[in-house]
């Protein structure tokens, strides 16, 4: 008989297939033989960190986009002269050499868990870090994903960069994780290799080795042992989704809602023109710049930009200006430490404290269009207040860029939209930091995903309000947070009345998709039903039995 599981959907797409779990890792305890030479063994353990630190390294180089950002990051973790040093002070308070590790790494789990936000994050990378140092150091195989002769669904508690960044998509064709939230690493990377991905899933532990499981990455449902009319409709949809693979977006009634990517570099640019991005709406440009000491030099930027609109060629491309600060925290900037990064000095917000960094970056900007006559236009993160739509405005003018917008992500912007469309040429909403800010809920926390899902009726109601208030001056609303990705959501943006979709390049094919299997009638009466229903799952519930099966 089948059983239900709900989790978080983290990663769209449906996928049937057995479900393998991550090999468990390595344990040490304080009784395990230890050696009597300490310099020996602290040598040792240097040895296997180092190791380590270099297998991070080297898949990194193998790895693209997102995933070589996080495991350089992961790699910088092992080398962290601050874990070496706690490691020999457990050796030499006489702990056996593996268990030392697995102390400090606990240590320093703690310190960053208690830090909270994008911190706590990285506390699946440090234990990550952790098994394969005591692996090396025991001289077993580290924890891995499994090997198997079908694809499958690999499971786990919570998964590490490592585990997923250079898995194979023929192999392993969806996720499952106990723990994590929707904008985990595991859900982005599972975005950035099509897998699609269920997380926060707590009764995913009762799902046995080898049992086979539909995974629906869109709304968080796994079915074990699905009956077979469930399979067959799985293959039907799998097979429309490949038909709409290419082509601009637009509704089976031929109503255009143009596709666009979310990029941070040219490989994901070549991404985005493989599956077939009619354009960038978001170029997020702080990842140019998140290991740097020193600011970046007009002509430094200017070289990274020109790389990106190359690949772009005639295609429009949004760029925002740098969104430094919170969860992207620049170290070149010197900002002070605040108490509370979200809702401190971030986005537009670091013109107070420093205003040459905008101006060098629109003058990059411009010059990099200049050199490639790629359409460029620009836009602001983090506005509030028309104050600041207007002084961007009118920096982003005198920089000689003509076309110009601002980021819906705060409720004081969605709530004077009529006034600040005034003032520039474009809205982006960026859904997350919208659902952030409007729910009081952090992104970054798996015990408050339930208030990211994008199902959310207030969600809907604030970019109802948003293009509402846009009318007023004809400004166009797109939306390019990782609420534009899902098939079913897209659908309802566009009733909304949202004219652009951007999102990572391998969401693309599944939104296509879902446009083309609904008439614009059908999105429109989807949003009515998300905007008068009481809750999310009511909500959902209400927008699909307009759309019908989209995916
Ligand atoms: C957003 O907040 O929705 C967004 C697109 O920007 P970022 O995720 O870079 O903050
Ligand atoms: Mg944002």
């Amino acid at each position: 008989m089948t059983t239900e599981l709900h989790g978080v959907a983290a990663a769209p797409g449906l996928v049937v297939a057995p479900v393998k779990w991550l090999a468990a890792a390595p344990v040490t305890s304080a009784g395990d033989p230890r050696g009597d030479d300490l310099d020996a063994e602290i040598a040792r353990a240097d040895a296997a960190l180092e190791t380590v630190s270099g297998r991070y390294a080297t898949m990194a180089e193998r790895a693209e986009g997102a995933a070589a950002d996080i495991l350089t990051m992961t790699a910088a973790l092992a080398a962290d002269p601050a874990l070496r040093e706690e490691v020999h002070a457990g050796i030499r308070a006489g702990e056996p050499t593996a268990h030392a590790v697995t102390g400090a790494v606990a240590h320093f789990a703690g310190q960053l868990a208690a830090l909270g936000g994008l911190m706590a994050e990285r506390v699946t990378d440090l234990h990550d870090v952790g098994q394969r140092v005591v692996a090396e150091i025991l001289g077993v195989d580290p924890p891995g994903i499994p090997d198997g002769t079908v694809p499958f669904v690999l499971a786990a508690a919570d998964l590490a960069p490592a585990d997923t960044a250079t898995l194979n998509p023929q192999r392993v064709v969806g996720l499952l994780t106990v723990a994590g939230g929707p904008t985990s690493h595991t859900a982005i990377l599972a975005k950035a290799l099509g897998i699609p991905a269920v997380v926060a899933c707590p009764r995913a532990v009762e799902v046995a080795e080898d049992t086979e499981v539909l995974l629906d990455g869109t709304t968080g449902l796994v079915e074990v042992a699905p009956d077979p009319a469930r399979r067959a409709t799985v293959s039907a949809l799998r097979d429309r989704r490949a038909r709409a693979a290419t082509g601009p977006g637009r509704t089976a009634d031929g109503y255009s809602i143009p596709l666009l990517a979310n990029v941070g570099n040219a490989t994901d640019a070549r991404l985005a023109v493989e599956f077939g991005a009619e354009g960038v709406g978001l170029l997020r440009t702080e990842f140019l710049f998140l290991d740097r000491q020193s600011a970046p030099t007009i002509a430094e930027q200017t070289a990274h930009y020109r790389e990106i609109l190359e690949v772009l060629g005639e295609r429009p491309v949004t760029v925002r200006t740098l969104d430094a600060g919170s969860d992207k925290p620049l170290p070149f900037l010197h900002l002070p430490a605040e108490p509370n990064p979200a809702l401190g000095i971030r986005g537009i917000r670091l013109r107070e404290v420093d205003e040459g960094t905008l101006y060098e970056q629109l003058a990059a900007i411009a010059s990099a269009r200049a050199a490639t006559g790629t359409p460029v236009k620009v836009m602001a993160p983090m506005v509030a207040t028309v104050e600041e739509a207007r002084r961007f405005a009118a920096a982003a003018r005198g920089a000689g860029l003509s076309e110009c917008g601002i980021m819906i992500e705060v409720p004081a912007a969605a709530a004077r939209a009529e006034y600040l469309g005034a003032e520039v040429d474009f809205f982006s909403v960026g859904t997350n930091d919208l659902s952030q800010y409007l729910f009081g809920a952090d992104r970054m926390s798996s015990a408050l995903a339930a208030l990211h899902d994008p199902w959310q009726p207030a969600l809907a109601a604030t970019i109802a309000a948003v293009v509402a208030g846009a009318r007023a001056d004809a400004v166009p609303v797109g939306v390019c947070g990782e609420a534009a990705s899902h098939p079913e959501f897209a659908c309802v943006l566009a009733g909304l009345g949202v004219t652009t979709l951007s999102m990572a390049p391998r969401s693309l094919p599944a939104v296509r998709a879902a446009l083309a299997a609904v008439t614009l009638d059908a999105c429109r009466a989807a949003a009515v039903a998300v905007l008068t229903e009481p809750t999310a799952a009511d909500a959902a519930r209400a927008a699909r039995a307009e759309l019908g099966p989209v995916q």
